[in-house]
Order: structure tokens, then sequence, then C-alpha cells
């Protein structure tokens, strides 16, 4: 982190009125004493290259950032560096900015969510996955999912555009073994009532107006039923399964384990448990309000 002048930190996407990031991340800089502020930056698709151009001006106070929905396959492309895991799924979710002006490349967000999956202790070895979406969340749950030693048995997902589906599997197996990974036609065949987790990657839910995808009768109380969305923190898709006696979890643990682990990229060091938990509850209060 940088410290003669005060350095911005910040989230590129669009729209991101609903991003719980910077109480998060402006916490985390006060606790630790840093000079620093996260901002949005809310960009339009025409606004993207400009914005990484004047990244690389030695004057730009910004040496950190997160990506999120809809350019974090995108912003790729843009990069310098990334690490062997953004080589291997392709979608980026941290970037650190060098004094040099180097943009180097992170993906938190897979094994921020392999850490909320610990928390909640559920092993993911020989378990039956039903999954839902195709879109940059779920590139980098599916990816890691298929690298990891405590492999899965089976994978089947669902996305309402085949296409797109279809083109991240393709994708993937250029550069990991994806045999356990089964796309469906339809959620019907998703084979729920033989699942051990149920994965909502889309982005439906987050509008209070939004159907829900999944048929409630096919929950089950053996099911974990994880819905990436944190806002609302209760889905109807989450509501459902716990009135069908399933665990639930939204996605607010895999919001706080990522940003810690961007978090100390920006800043190379490793974050002790007292700011740990002052992020913690900053986005669990910021939920609340
Ligand atoms: P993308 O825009 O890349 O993908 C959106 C996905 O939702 C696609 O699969 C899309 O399907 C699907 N979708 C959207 N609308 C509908 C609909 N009406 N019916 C069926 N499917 C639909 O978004 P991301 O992958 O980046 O994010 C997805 C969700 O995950 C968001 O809610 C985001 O907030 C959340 N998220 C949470 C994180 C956390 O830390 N908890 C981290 C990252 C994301 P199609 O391809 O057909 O358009």
């Amino acid at each position: 982190m940088q410290d003669a002048q005060r350095s911005v930190y910040g989230i590129i996407g669009y729209p991101l009125a609903h991003s719980l990031s910077p109480l998060m991340h402006n916490v985390a800089f006060k606790e630790l004493g840093v000079d620093a502020v996260y901002q949005l930056f809310p960009l339009k698709e025409e606004e993207l290259d400009g914005f990484f151009e004047k990244l690389r001006e030695r004057s730009n106070p910004i040496f950190g950032l997160n990506v999120t929905t809809p350019y974090k396959e995108r912003a790729v492309r843009y990069l310098d560096n990334v690490s062997p895991l953004v080589e291997r799924i392709m979608a980026v979710n941290t970037i650190v900015i060098t004094r040099e002006r180097r943009l180097i490349g992170y993906n938190t967000d897979a094994p921020g969510f392999l850490s909320h999956l610990v928390e909640l202790q559920f092993n993911t070895r020989g378990k039956k996955i039903a999954m839902l979406g195709a879109g940059g969340a779920a590139r980098a749950i599916l990816g890691v999912l298929c690298m990891i030693s405590e492999r899965p048995v089976s994978i089947k997902i669902y996305n309402r555009s085949t296409g797109r589906l279809n083109e991240l599997l393709k994708d993937l197996a250029t550069r990991m073994d994806t045999s356990i990974v089964e796309p469906v036609m339809s959620i019907d065949d998703l084979e729920i009532p033989e699942a051990d987790l149920l994965l909502n990657t889309t982005s439906v839910g987050l509008r209070k107006d939004d159907p829900c995808l999944i048929d409630e009768a096919l929950i089950h109380p053996s099911l974990l039923v994880y819905d990436l969305i944190y806002n609302p923190a209760e889905t109807d898709l989450l509501k459902m399964a716990k009135r069908r006696g399933a665990r639930t979890a939204n996605g607010l643990g895999m919001l706080y384990y990522q940003g810690v682990l961007g978090l100390q990229h920006w800043a190379n060091v490793q974050l002790d448990e007292r700011v740990k938990n002052v992020m913690r509850r900053a986005l669990e209060e910021g939920l609340r309000l």
C-alpha cells in the first residue's frame, strides 16, 4: 500500500449501487491506520478502455481494484500479469497496480467461496452439486471445483442461455479436467433430489419481484442451498429452502473472504483477526441497514 499520497482503491462494474465492498474496505483501512479510500467506479462498457489507459499514468492514485459484473472476464485482457488461477479460469476480481503502474490480476472469488464452504463445514469431496448460472461468478466457482483435490463426484449445471454455458465449458475444458461437469437443458434435469449442494450463481433473486427458479418440492433436508446473492440476505430461494428444512447460506461469507484475500494482495500483508472481524461486522451491519 502506498504512503506518499492518499491511495485510492475501488470497484469497477455496472451497476454498482448494491456493493457493500466500500464499507468493508474503508473500515479495514481505518483499522490498519492506512491513509486510503475505497470508492465505487461505475463504468459503462464504452468507458472501460479509457479507464484502464488512465490507470497507467504515474499520477493516478488508484493502487487496487475489484472487478464485478459484467467485467470479470473482460478485464483480463487489460492486465500485464495474472495469477496461475486466473490463467486457468480467465476471470479476475482483484487487480493490484504497482508503483510502476503494472497491472496484476488475481481471482479471490474462487478461494473466497471455498473458504466459506469450509466455515460451513461442507466438504465437496464426493458430493453431487446442482448449479444454476454460467456468468463470471459461475466461471470462477465451476473452475475451482474442477481443480481442487476435494473433487465433487458430479456437477450438473443449467443456464438460461445454453450457448453461454456451452462456451464456458468449452473454454474451461482447454485448461482443466471438466469431466465431472454435465450441462443440462432444463432445471428438471439438475437432479436436485439426489444433490448435496444447490448453488445459485445467477442474479435471479436480486430484485424483489424475481421469480424463484426452483420447484419447492425438489428441496430436501440434506441439501445445502447456497445463494451467491447476499442482498437481500434471504432470497425467495433461501426462504423456500428453510421451509423445506434444508441448510442455507447466502453469499455474504464469500464476499467477506474474497475481500480479505483481496486486501491482503493490495497491502501485501496477512490481516490479523482484529481487522478481519471489523470487516465482517461492517458487512453484517451494512446488510441490516
Ligand atoms: P453475470 O452477469 O456474469 O451472470 C449472470 C447470470 O445470471 C447468468 O448465468 C445469467 O444467465 C443469469 N440470469 C440473469 N437473469 C436471469 C433470468 N431472468 N433467468 C435466468 N437466469 C438469469 O453475473 P455474475 O456471474 O458476476 O454474478 C451473478 C450473481 O452472483 C450476482 O447476483 C452477483 O451479485 C453474485 N455474486 C456474489 C459474489 C459474492 O461474493 N457473494 C461474488 C460474485 C457474484 P444468461 O447467461 O442466460 O444471461
